[in-house]
């Protein structure tokens, strides 16, 4: 039953040559809405009488919410004030420099967690995929404070929590410590480099299954090793996927090394990942140092790609917003979209799939969506992708956020 209606809702309507450039097209529709879902869409002024309450979007872009589907809630500085990242020379130097901080750090996870949440909240994204460390330094400290922090919006967002051996899975009683997270309240198996820091892939690869099996959980694995050591990992996942029967249900976050390897390499492991269904997830890392999976060829090779915002202002990096649409803009950037096809073809990037427009047609809002939208001035999201807007009204679950 309709229990809310929003009016003069701009949509996407389709797309058209206007002056000799393909533009978007738009139009104001009222949108009517139960507690969870849309329950109708119309044009402005076809709409049937509607006596309840009513929002007036004022003109603004519905846009459907944003997915961050990689992020570290537990190591942000938030609330500590400012702190930029700590100096090291090395991947072990960062490990260690992280570790000597934890224990002075997990008292305050919750709080720090929350704030976080809230601003990527205020950007739009109702879905978080949090890592959360466990490790011989601090056990599961920090899933405790995550776990509570993200109750307290599950009126608003969805997450998934991921059990993350930070520190290495096959050492000490790490193995015995992600048991206890997985029976704790973390709903999927993390991973770290099986090669670079387990020294194993074959056995640190088959530990990731069987915790997996064991709680009917899904995997997503932490993958920076480099070349042919990674390619290497990424192929033994796959055929322990194979016969697990575990198809849709792993991903791998990072997985540099795809895009060190030739072309022919590249095209065989696109079309396993393809066939097992293993996502990527990929943190659009940029600078002169750094190399991105092949994002464009996945996506043609029929694989699934999710960005996220990756731990940011913390121990490890100080630059990095809570915005996923700043990593989309910045994809853009660097795989040179700058059309409006393009750029809007790439939003499904951080939605989960979901963008306005699909070949030309309308594809979202439809009726039985859920009631979740960012609304945004803009002329289309070509423009929002482009531009990067701060302003953003943003409703979840039918309901306005308001900080
Ligand atoms: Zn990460």
């Amino acid at each position: 039953m309709t229990t809310k209606r929003l009016i003069n809702v701009k949509l996407e309507t389709g797309r058209l040559i206007n002056e000799g450039q393909l533009r978007t097209s738009t139009a104001l529709y009222t949108i009517d809405l139960d507690d969870t879902l849309i329950t109708g869409i119309y044009l402005k002024d076809q709409e049937p009488i509607f006596t309840g309450p009513t929002i007036d979007i004022k003109g603004r872009l519905a846009m459907p919410p944003f997915k961050d589907m990689h992020n570290h809630l537990d190591k942000t500085y938030m609330t500590l004030g400012w702190r930029a990242a700590l100096p090291v020379g090395s991947f072990p130097e960062r490990l260690a420099a992280e570790a000597s901080e934890l224990p002075l750090l997990a008292p305050s996870t919750e709080r720090r967690a929350k704030a976080m949440i809230e601003s990527l909240m205020k950007r739009g994204i109702n879905h978080i995929r949090t890592h959360v460390n466990i490790d011989p330094y601090i056990g599961l400290e920090n899933l405790e404070g995550v776990l509570n922090a993200l109750q307290h919006y599950d009126k608003f967002i969805t997450y998934d929590i991921v059990a993350f051996p930070q520190h290495g899975l096959l050492r000490d009683k790490v193995p015995q410590l992600m048991r206890e997270a997985l029976r704790s309240g973390a709903t999927m198996v993390g991973g770290l480099d099986p090669g670079g820091i387990d020294n194993a892939v074959e056995r640190s690869l088959d530990e990731i299954m069987s915790l997996a099996t064991l709680f009917d959980a899904d995997v997503d694995i932490h993958l920076h090793d480099r070349g042919h050591l990674g390619t290497y990992t990424y192929s033994k996942w796959l055929d322990i996927v194979a016969e697990n029967h575990y198809q849709g249900r792993t991903a791998i976050s990072h997985g540099f090394s795809l895009g060190d390897v030739s072309i022919p390499e590249q095209d065989e492991l696109i079309a396993r990942l393809n066939e097992q269904d293993v996502k990527i997830m990929s943190t659009i890392p940029y600078g002169l140092t750094h190399q991105m999976p092949p994002i464009d060829r996945l996506r043609q090779g029929g694989v699934n790609v999710h960005l996220g915002c990756d731990g940011f202002y913390d121990s490890w990096s100080s630059c990095v917003s809570s915005d996923v649409l700043e990593k989309l803009s910045t994809f853009c950037e660097l795989t040179g979209k700058i059309t409006e096809e393009g750029l809007a073809d790439s939003l499904s990037l951080i939605t989960n799939g979901k963008q306005p427009l699909t070949m030309g047609q309308l594809t979202w809002p439809l009726v039985g969506d859920s009631a979740d939208f960012i609304f945004i001035e803009a002329a289309a999201s070509a423009e929002i992708i482009a531009r990067k807007p701060i302003d953003r009204l943003v409703m979840f679950n039918s309901q306005i956020l308001q900080f």
